[in-house]
């Protein structure tokens, strides 16, 4: 349990929530806080972050401008943040002024692929097979331990299909390797899987651990496309989904919420993908379907208040506007259901620009 120290005071009203990304979720996090009558201090190096939209305060400054870093802390009573390639050296500038979660530890496990396939397996529970890759030497040992097809990736900074590409060939992944610059990599068993399920969950300082119904994730081209809830998963499979995010959020001492992509296999077995260390993108739906949404319970948990109730009223269908799908917000207005768009510049392919919630219901848990 997370005890003793400055983190364990609770941020009262009125207190400031510090969130290291200006993006959509750093948006959605702002407008949480804001709901319970705190603050957000959001940190982005992008002149035209989303969040700086919707909150209190705002800087403006690189991720290693350690003046800047200090003007925020000070100015914060916690810190968190939306994305998991904060570097490392700004959580250290950070965590020596102030309480920040999730830890900087439970940050650089899902940093990298490796560690963190590693990390789950640790606890018991399955992922597909893997082989760290760090030099064209090692190429031939890890296809010999994987087979084919697999997907190589890199180890770091990798997100939305990014830095990762399938192979059928020995001689494909030798050209994967030198396209991705020989940065370290991971190859793993590619996953004919059923479909794919995520779990959303929030542990509080205290300890207190909650998840919501697990949605089902529907992706193209490696990005999300939908979710919606109910999904297939049986009960059974539920609880061993929530169990499992328990184990991996007890394991980190983990303070926020976080959210464990699954494959879910034909046989019925649930493989971790990959943990994210924040508030995810399949968990959008619960804004509209759960008395307390994601955002607000990450802020319930970093700002040391009771996790809220999470238990879904509504069955949801979440739908992204990818790219060119937000241009028409005329239409997508009249469309019916919770239209949220981010306030981005500029429309680009691939790029994530709001979201459309259809709630009905409720069908089944
Ligand atoms: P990731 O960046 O690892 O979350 O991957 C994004 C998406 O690519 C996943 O949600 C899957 O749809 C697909 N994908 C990633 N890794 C695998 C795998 N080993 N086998 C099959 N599909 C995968």
């Amino acid at each position: 349990m997370t005890k003793g120290g400055p983190s364990s005071t609770p941020v009262a009203p009125g207190g400031t929530i510090g969130i290291l990304g200006g993006g959509q979720l750093g948006r959605m996090l702002a407008l949480a806080a804001a709901r319970l009558g705190l603050k957000a201090h959001i940190y982005s190096d992008e002149s035209d972050a989303p969040a700086f939209q919707v909150c209190a305060k705002h800087t403006l400054a690189r991720y290693d401008d350690e003046k800047a870093l200090d003007a925020f802390s000070a100015s914060c009573d916690v810190v968190t943040f939306e994305f998991e390639n904060v570097p490392a050296a700004t959580v250290e500038i950070l965590a020596r002024r102030k309480p920040i979660f999730p830890s900087a530890r439970a940050l650089a496990i899902a940093q990298d692929r490796f560690d963190e396939k590693s990390f789950v397996q640790s606890l018991g529970l399955k992922t597909t097979a893997f082989a760290a890759i760090s030099s064209d030497g090692e190429g031939e040992a890890a296809i010999a331990k994987i087979g084919m097809p697999a997907i190589l990736k890199t180890r770091r900074l990798g997100y939305d299909g990014k830095g990762q590409v399938r192979i059928s060939d020995a001689a494909a992944a030798r050209a994967a390797f030198r396209n991705f610059k020989s940065a370290p990599s991971i190859l793993e068993g590619f996953v004919d899987f059923a479909f794919e399920a995520s779990v959303i969950a929030a542990r509080g300082r205290d300890g207190r651990f909650a998840a919501y119904d697990p949605p089902e994730n529907l992706h193209r081209d490696h990005i999300l496309r939908r979710s919606s809830v109910p999904s297939r998963l049986s009960a059974a499979q539920c609880a061993q989904a929530k169990a499992g995010a328990e184990s991996i959020t007890n394991a980190l001492d983990y303070v926020g919420v976080l959210a464990v992509e699954l494959f879910v296999c034909k046989d019925g077995a649930l493989l971790v993908n990959e943990i994210a260390p924040r508030v995810h993108n399949s968990g959008h739906w619960t804004l509209e379907a759960c008395v307390i949404s994601q955002f607000e319970q990450h802020i319930r948990a970093v700002a040391g208040w009771p996790l809220g109730d999470g238990s879904r009223h509504s069955d949801a269908v979440m739908e992204n506007l990818i790219g060119e799908e937000a241009a028409d917000w005329q239409a997508l207005a009249a469309k019916g259901g919770a239209l949220h768009l981010y306030g981005k510049s500029e429309i680009r392919a691939g790029r994530k620009m709001g979201h459309i919630t259809q709630i009905k219901p409720m069908t089944r848990t």
